[in-house]
């Protein structure tokens, strides 16, 4: 770029202007009495600069605060219209628009890529019934199952509120206390639990979803998205060593490798299940703490996504997205997971929150080539969709937007006690021990077991026990290792020094 004196303005350079486009005559000067001031409070160039500059952040996410963000499409490669009618999918060869979010979950926007996390891997299709979000993860599990506890666990896995210090007590007291983390904080202490980067690692709707075909017979499903990079992770060393030399390692590899068109892309996979079959699935198919095993509901192929353009401004269009699982279009819709029914309330509630309950009208947000129409009206930052040629209330009798019993949700049927269930005794340990035993290598299983120990090793001895009673709950030989590990890191086995001065007020159970 060409350099510009401060002082010798070039007739081609835009003039400066405040934010209402006054133009500035003098933008390096305060208005003062004198030379040495006082300043003015008229100085209405620097309060517009100032005031402005004040409000530049908006609330860091709760959660998922550090991420990275691409666009590009997805592309229909294999006909699933039998089970699914919804735009996106409607013939081989169709491609849709999609932003996709990157992620660690508990670390704040400035915290380091490569630290041992779930990774959110969210999914934004721009269709042609207004935008579909999956908001997924690395993972095709999660910790819990029952949204009432969210916002405990992830108090529990973020800073204690007098230390200001990541707490191990706090983290392994809850994980220890509900064994349905069990088969996530396996995953999370595995190889995978470090991805390279974000190309290298698959992403999971993880909920179960449900599909609706053009003659209304619904089916369960579940998304996958398998990464077409291969899987990469980080040693532990390795990733050390990032999060002091490269903090951003991930943002970088993915920005990077789009800017010299290296295009990242993952094969999107189903599984299906019909109501038939879910109705004799051994287990709850909308347990979030569960896979449906491959044999039983193999991966059928739907397309291909692939990332080919960098954000052109990352406040814009990556701090400012907002994923929302309530946003379904016709053919797909929840399954009665209750995570997932959660999250239906929680996403929207947080971005009406975080950006304003007009968040729909950003850029990044809108839907695309879809005529937006409803009687929604002003708010905050109300730019479009705000007409006043027409009723703002619906019945009308004038020529304005009118439903489409074509989109109506499928029924089905709700029975049941309403209660406050209590399925925490679920079997919280086959699907762990089959990925224990059966997926993971000897190598992964004894790294496996050396993570999980250091980690454990710094909590509470009381609650390194009770971790270890559901390891070994998951296997002998699973909670045989961690214990051996844990004397030989508890070095003189004398007690730990918590960081809090939280009051103990139950033995271990
Ligand atoms: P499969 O042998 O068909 O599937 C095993 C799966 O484990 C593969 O999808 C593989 O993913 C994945 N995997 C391998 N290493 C790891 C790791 N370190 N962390 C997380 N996932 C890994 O058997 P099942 O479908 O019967 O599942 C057996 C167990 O595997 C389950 O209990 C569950 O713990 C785990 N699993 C199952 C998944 C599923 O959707 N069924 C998905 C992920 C894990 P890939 O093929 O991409 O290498």
């Amino acid at each position: 770029m060409e350099e510009v004196s401060t002082t010798h303005r070039n007739e081609t350079q835009p003039i400066l202007t405040t934010g209402a486009g006054i133009p500035a005559g003098d933008k390096l000067n305060v208005l003062t009495a004198g030379p040495r001031g006082p300043m003015l409070m008229q100085d209405v160039v620097f309060v517009d600069e100032m005031a402005h500059f004040d409000r530049e952040r908006i609330p860091e996410r709760v959660v998922h605060a550090k991420g990275a963000g691409a666009f590009g499409y997805f592309e229909v490669t294999h006909d699933i219209t039998k089970y699914c009618r919804a735009k996106v999918f409607e013939r081989v060869g169709k491609r849709t628009d999609v932003a996709v979010r990157f992620s660690t979950v508990a670390g704040e926007a400035g915290s380091a890529d490569s630290v041992r996390d779930p990774r959110g891997f969210a999914l934004k299709f721009y269709t042609d019934d207004g935008i579909w979000d999956l908001v997924g993860n690395n993972t095709p599990i999660f910790f819990i199952r029952d949204p009432m506890m969210f916002p405990s666990f992830i108090h529990s896995q973020k800073r204690n509120p007098q230390t200001h210090l990541k707490d191990p007590d706090t983290v392994w007291d809850f994980w220890s206390l509900r064994p349905e983390t069990l088969h996530q904080v396996t995953f999370l202490f595995s190889d995978r639990g470090i991805p390279d980067g974000h190309r290298h690692m698959n992403g999971y709707g993880s909920h179960t979803f449900k599909l609706v075909n053009a003659e209304g017979k619904a089916v369960y499903c579940k998304f996958h998205y398998k990464t077409d990079q291969g899987i990469k992770n980080l040693s532990v060393e390795e990733a050390d060593r990032l999060v002091v030399s490269d903090p951003d390692y991930g943002i970088r590899d993915l920005f990077q490798s789009i800017a010299k068109k290296n295009f990242p892309s993952w094969t999107m996979y189903l599984q299906v299940m019909t109501f038939e079959e879910a109705e004799k699935c051994p287990f709850n198919p909308f347990d979030l703490t569960k896979v449906w095993p491959h044999r039983d509901y193999p991966l059928i192929p739907v397309g291909k996504l692939v990332l080919n353009r960098n954000p052109e401004n990352y406040f814009a269009e990556v701090e400012q997205i907002a994923f929302d699982p309530s946003n379904m279009p016709p053919g797909i819709e929840a399954s009665p997971d209750k995570m997932l029914q959660g999250r239906l309330f929680s996403y929207p509630d947080t971005h009406r929150y975080r950006l304003g309950p007009n968040y729909l009208h950003l850029p990044v947000n809108c839907p695309r080539g879809v005529q937006v129409a409803h009687y929604q009206r002003d708010g905050p930052m109300c730019m479009f969709n705000n007409p006043s040629h027409m009723p703002n209330y619906y019945p009308n009798s004038f020529s304005s937007p009118r439903d489409d019993p074509k989109c109506k949700d499928s029924t089905f049927v709700a029975a049941g006690d309403v209660g406050r269930h209590d399925c925490s005794e679920e079997d919280n340990v086959s699907q762990v021990r089959m990925f224990y035993t059966q997926t993971l290598t000897e190598g992964e299983r004894k790294r496996l077991c050396e993570n999980l120990a250091r980690h454990l090793s710094e909590a509470q001895i009381f609650i390194q026990e009770r971790a270890v009673k559901n390891f070994t709950d998951v296997h002998p030989d699973y909670g045989a290792r961690i214990k051996s590990l844990l004397d030989k890191y508890n070095g003189d086995g004398g007690e730990k020094e918590p960081l809090h001065n939280y009051i103990r007020y139950t033995e271990c159970p």
